[in-house]
């Protein structure tokens, strides 16, 4: 399904659809629940813009490669080019928040990590990172201080709150300038809270953030 970024009440917005950005390990009882060290640097890595697909109404997962595991995580939605700014200027450069699952391919990544190879073939597949409708910052609202979580099947699967990540969601932003110029239409994924675990075609999934809700089921 083509994808393109979409406010809360259905309104296209007119951004492109760019690359993600994301953060391993940004929150140290996850680092710990994959026996990783919590590192002293956020660990990044990309999606491309051809990973990201709409959340809902469902999303599919590859069927031949291992297990799937959920990853979910605060989306932030970029608004205008930005590259080596301070922390200051970040809230400038946000559009909106949303929801997006990282989804990976956790055997292959295992084997990977092992081997000593790059991610990519178990992070960056096409349909890798289903993504939410957005809410500005105003719907939002304190980035720093937000629960957000997952059901699968109507059971608890994920719980964070972002004043436990490592990095926080402004700090996190500068320093990805730093590295990789984010662009308009560009995604920042920030990291997953602990209790990933394998999807399977059929499940329901309700991911939600205070108070909104995205409803959505493995196809
Ligand atoms: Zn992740």
């Amino acid at each position: 399904m083509s994808y393109q970024h979409h406010w809360l009440d259905g309104t296209r917005i007119n951004l492109p659809v760019g690359k993600a950005v994301c953060v391993g390990r940004n929150y140290a009882a996850h680092a710990k629940e994959l026996g990783n060290v919590v590192p002293d640097a956020p660990i990044l890595f990309l999606k491309p813009s051809t990973a990201i697909v709409p959340l809902s109404p469902s999303f599919s997962i590859p069927s031949d490669r291992g297990s799937c595991h959920h990853e979910t995580e605060i989306a932030v939605l970029i608004g205008q080019t930005i590259s080596k700014i301070d922390v200051k200027d970040v809230f400038a450069a946000i559009a909106g928040y949303g929801l997006a699952l990282d989804l990976t391919l956790r055997d292959l990544q295992n084997q990977l990590k092992k081997q000593g190879y790059p991610w990519e073939v178990a992070k960056a597949f096409d349909g890798a990172c289903p993504l939410s409708a957005f809410m500005t910052p105003e719907q939002f609202g304190d980035v720093y201080h937000t629960e957000f979580g997952l059901t699968v099947n109507d059971q608890p699967r994920q719980h964070g709150l972002t004043e436990d990540m490592i990095t926080p969601v402004y700090e996190l932003i500068a320093y990805i300038s730093q590295i990789f110029t984010l662009e308009a239409g560009d995604i920042v994924l920030t990291g997953t809270p602990e209790g990933v675990a394998p999807l399977a075609v059929g499940d329901s999934l309700v991911l939600s953030v205070g108070e909104q809700q995205f409803t959505t089921r493995v196809s």
